[in-house]
């Protein structure tokens, strides 16, 4: 009973987060268990997640969506990396055509989610954004599509004399839909994935941009269109396409961050190549695209048809490799005495990363401490019963751990249901596991809060290998009772009095 008497009510499954991983994850949900009732809690007013609420000049992809789109939805588009537009397009499609939008509620930010091993069964709150009512229900399934970061704001470290600045400051996340950069002097902090796509964007039209950074990317250039895609396109229907293409780029990126990680030397040499092909002759390539880190210590980044070397070339762009000292009014001024005059500046410093959309877990009335649990296949918590998480690889594209994730939270709960079991829980059951932080990215915004997650394990189940061949075998395949999951009937289950289903 609710604490007006109302009955309250009931879900199988209830998914947070309406982006292109909830959508994803319900699309699996009903195609798997049609009588099963569930719904999409999505904090926004509208479904998308990133692919909406990113809205700066030039949004687009930075893998190719025949890896980023679902494994079920061949991406037809002749574009493999695209933009923003499209790839909401994609989500929204998906969702409509399935009457998964149906089963949205908009407005609706989870809050609070506490298990009950007595009732086996997730007591959730949301909160309403539009009128703050709290709503509350229950759900055998609790399954959390958040992302990886904070909505409300994204990461501006501090920068003395800010105030002074007389231009405008915009941040990616927040971007004003009136601003008018045209024939102005912009200045791009940043040289991560946001910084190289603005930079070529806003160049078509600025004055001149500037990205100013405070240490080199790796950066390569990749064809805008598959050639592969493109030429089977003409013998091969859309179906079969997408999957020969899918494994094309599954196989050649697991190899190139294999070797990445083995040949450091070699990789980066092959990386420089590239990059001074693409720059005019003398251009200084060690001081602004040689990296002090190994490459995949970080993200790496990937620019269509080399558009950030061709607006480098033909002058409308440029990099500084520098420290800044303070804003001033008319731009920034640089460690190095050098001052950059601007009219807009771009903060492309970042996210603020947050695990499981902020919800705090509740089991059995003990809060869950997230640094103190650790992941079960990267998707679950250990001692967090009936509950997954997806979150995507950091070194191949997103969807392919979603869709691993969807099939092996479908195969669980078919499970459940065959055999009767109420309740699964991973729990570590060999003494010999030891744990490890989460990820072992060096980039800032990993860093800044690592020590908020939960741990991974030294071994199987509990490492995160981020590895999609190998997860195959691990999610895909593997077998269900494998030892650290441990599954339970009802004992004496008693739904609370009151209850209604659907
Ligand atoms: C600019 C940008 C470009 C990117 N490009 C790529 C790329 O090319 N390839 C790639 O693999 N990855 C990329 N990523 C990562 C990207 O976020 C994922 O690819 C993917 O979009 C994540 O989908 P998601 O649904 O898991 O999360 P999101 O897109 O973040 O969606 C999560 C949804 O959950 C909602 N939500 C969160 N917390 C709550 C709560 N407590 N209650 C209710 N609702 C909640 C949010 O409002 C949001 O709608 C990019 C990320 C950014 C920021």
């Amino acid at each position: 009973m609710s604490a007006n008497g109302q009955p309250i009510e009931h879900l199988d499954v209830l998914i947070v987060g309406a982006g292109l991983s909830g959508i994803g994850a319900a699309h699996h949900l009903r195609g798997a268990f049609p009588g099963k009732d569930y719904a999409i809690f999505e904090a926004r007013d509208d479904l998308g997640g990133t692919w909406d609420l990113f809205r700066y000049p030039g949004i687009r992809s930075d893998s190719d969506m025949h890896t980023l789109g679902y494994r079920f939805r061949p991406w037809t588009h002749a574009k493999t990396i695209t933009d923003g537009e499209s790839i909401l397009d994609y989500v929204r499609e998906t969702a409509q055509e399935a009457g998964i939008d149906r089963r949205i509620r908009f407005s609706h930010r989870v809050v609070r989610a506490e298990w009950s091993s007595e009732e086996a069964r997730w007591t959730v709150e949301a909160e309403r954004t539009d009128s703050r009512e709290i709503v509350r229900l229950t759900c055998g399934y609790f399954w959390v599509c958040s992302g990886y970061y904070r909505y409300d704001e994204g990461f501006t470290p501090e920068f003395d004399g800010r105030e002074r600045f007389r231009g405008e400051i915009v941040h990616p996340q927040h971007w004003p839909e009136d601003l008018d950069y045209a024939g102005k002097r912009v200045v791009v902090i940043g040289s991560g994935a946001t910084a190289v796509t603005l930079v070529p964007a806003m160049a078509e039209k600025a004055a001149h941009v500037t990205m100013l950074q405070r240490s080199p990317t790796y950066i390569a250039s990749l064809p805008a269109e598959d050639p592969v895609a493109s030429a089977l396109r003409r013998v091969l229907p859309d179906k079969a396409v997408y999957s020969v293409v899918r494994w094309k780029n599954v196989l050649l990126q697991t190899f190139f961050y294999q070797l990445s990680r083995r040949r450091p030397r070699a990789v980066e040499r092959f990386i420089h190549k590239g990059v001074e092909a693409a720059l005019p002759e003398g251009y200084d390539v060690d001081k602004h695209f040689k990296p002090r880190y190994n490459p995949w210590d970080q993200r790496m980044c990937l620019v269509p048809n080399g558009d950030l070397f061709k607006a480098i070339r033909n002058g409308s762009a440029s990099v500084v490799t520098d420290t800044i000292d303070a804003f001033t009014e008319t731009g920034i001024a640089l460690d190095s005495g050098e001052e950059l005059e601007a009219d807009v500046i771009v903060t492309a410093t970042g996210l603020n990363l947050l695990f499981i959309g902020g919800i705090e877990l509740v089991v059995d009335e003990q809060p869950v401490e997230l640094p103190k649990t650790m992941t079960y296949k990267g998707m679950m918590l250990s001692g967090v019963p009936n509950c997954a998480f997806t979150v995507g690889y950091t070194n191949a594209s997103w969807t392919l751990k979603a869709d691993l994730t969807s099939e092996y939270v479908c195969r669980l709960l078919a499970h459940m249901d065959a055999h009767g079991y109420v309740k699964s829980v991973p729990e570590i059951t060999d003494p010999t596991v030891t744990e490890a932080p989460l990820l072992d990215f060096t980039s800032g915004y990993v860093l800044r809060s690592l020590d908020q997650f939960p741990k991974q394990g030294s071994k199987e189940p509990w490492k995160l290998r981020q590895n999609y061949v190998f997860d195959l075998r691990s999610i895909r395949r593997g077998a269900l009772e494998d030892g650290a999951m441990q599954f339970s009937r009802p004992a004496a289950v008693r739904p609370p009095a009151g209850t209604v289903v659907g």
